[in-house]
């Protein structure tokens, strides 16, 4: 891929596919970090004399929905930016080329919300030449959704000879190659969160780089299910029960220990005034749901986390948005960010990690904390994505 690194924007208009897919509370932005994210290579254009057509989608509508709508999102982008933003309702047709070709040097415009158009998702040829058709250049700076073969994330690029991979792409691909192409031994990743059917895949495929896997947070109750634990209500996948088996003998074959909790916080409900005490994983009662990871637990990881060259972490270790559940994943964040100020490299990724290290303090104490989960998975597995393969 070649990045924007040395390139003259002089009178371009540069279209930016960015991942502003932001969350929200009562149409708030509550975290900006991806806008944040993108001012590099951002100003990187304008300074070099390029105006920006910002290209976005939030979340995953169904047409035209206003609490979709990038119209929400103008006021931060203006902030992060420090100039006025120019925002296009419609996302192709001659309105938006209009507005497009009388653009100035410095100027950004952002359009709406690209998946309100079917078309988008479905990578739609035509489409995609429609978009292309608002700007001279093509940068990819969405790592979030480049994974996803989209018309403005992948197939546009067909449009351009001038494509380039922005300074956040090119981060993100970078500290992902740090932990699997030259991690420095012991290679740790801790799996967290609870989505257990959109990670265990990717199980397999770390065993081929790292040294230590650490199962953590809800997706752990699905292994000791299997290995024939009590888990009582705690969240469980059983259609997986199989695959976990699978996976804990694969890794003794191949030499990767896999750590599961001993112990942990269990509630007698799922909130945070539940009662709550700790148990062993494998003997949780009826009535009863493991929402943390236990002091024994800690004891037991703390060596190995601190004496890992290279960690990677995605997903939280407990159900942390509640105060008295949190305590497993904020022990997790010190133990990491021990081990990063020892010289360890710490890599975090996903959303919900992301927000917990943000959460709890610990974003400026790891090596890198990524923009994007799905995305940073999928590179994990090992597959050359979409976006990445249109641009190179
Ligand atoms: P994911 O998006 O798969 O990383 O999942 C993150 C979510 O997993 C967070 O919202 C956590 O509250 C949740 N989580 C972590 N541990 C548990 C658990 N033991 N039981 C239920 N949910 C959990």
């Amino acid at each position: 891929m070649k990045t924007i690194e040395n390139i003259n924007f002089h009178g371009e208009r540069v279209i930016v596919r960015v991942d502003f897919n932001v969350p929200f509370d009562n149409n708030k932005i509550t975290d900006k970090t991806r806008i944040d994210a993108s001012r590099e290579t951002i100003n990187l254009i304008l300074n070099r004399g390029g105006s920006v057509i910002l290209i976005t989608h939030i979340g995953r509508p169904n047409g035209y929905q206003k609490d979709l709508s990038c119209e929400l999102i103008v006021n931060a982008v203006s902030e992060v930016f420090e100039r006025e933003i120019i925002f296009c309702r419609s996302i192709i047709g001659k309105e938006a080329e209009k507005m497009a070709k009388s653009l100035k040097p410095g100027q950004i415009m952002l359009m709406e919300n690209v998946r309100f158009y079917p078309e988008e998702v479905n990578g739609d040829i035509e489409f995609a030449k429609h978009l292309s058709k608002l700007g001279t250049a093509y940068v990819n700076d969405a790592f979030g959704s480049i994974h996803r073969a989209h018309a403005s994330t992948a197939i546009i690029a067909k449009f351009f000879s001038k494509k380039y991979c922005g300074k956040l792409l090119d981060r993100e691909v970078s500290a992902i190659e740090k932990v699997l192409k030259n991690g420095k031994k012991p290679i740790l990743a801790v799996l967290g969160g609870a989505k257990i059917s959109t990670k265990i895949t990717i199980i397999k495929s770390l065993m081929n780089s790292v040294t230590d896997i650490l199962i953590g947070g809800g997706m752990a109750y699905t292994f000791i299910k299997a290995l024939g634990g009590s888990i009582g209500d705690s969240i469980c996948e059983d259609d997986f029960c199989e695959y976990s088996i699978q996976i804990l003998e694969r890794a003794k074959q191949k030499n990767v220990r896999i750590h599961l909790p001993e112990d942990v916080i269990i509630a007698d409900a799922f909130n945070n005034d539940a009662n709550r005490k700790i148990s062993k994983i494998n003997k949780i009662p009826v009535g009863w749901q493991g929402l943390d990871f236990g002091p024994e637990s800690l004891k037991i990881i703390k060596p190995i986390i601190i004496n890992s060259k290279t960690i990677l972490w995605n997903g939280p270790l407990g159900v942390f948005e509640f105060d008295n559940f949190s305590k497993g994943t904020i022990e997790l964040g010190n133990l990491v960010a021990e081990a990063t100020s020892n010289g360890s490299f710490s890599l975090v990724g996903g959303g919900d990690s992301v927000l917990a290290v943000k959460k709890f303090g610990f974003k400026n104490k790891m090596s890198y904390v990524s923009t994007g989960g799905g995305a940073m998975l999928e590179c994990l597995e090992g597959a050359v994505l979409p976006g990445i393969r249109a641009l190179s």
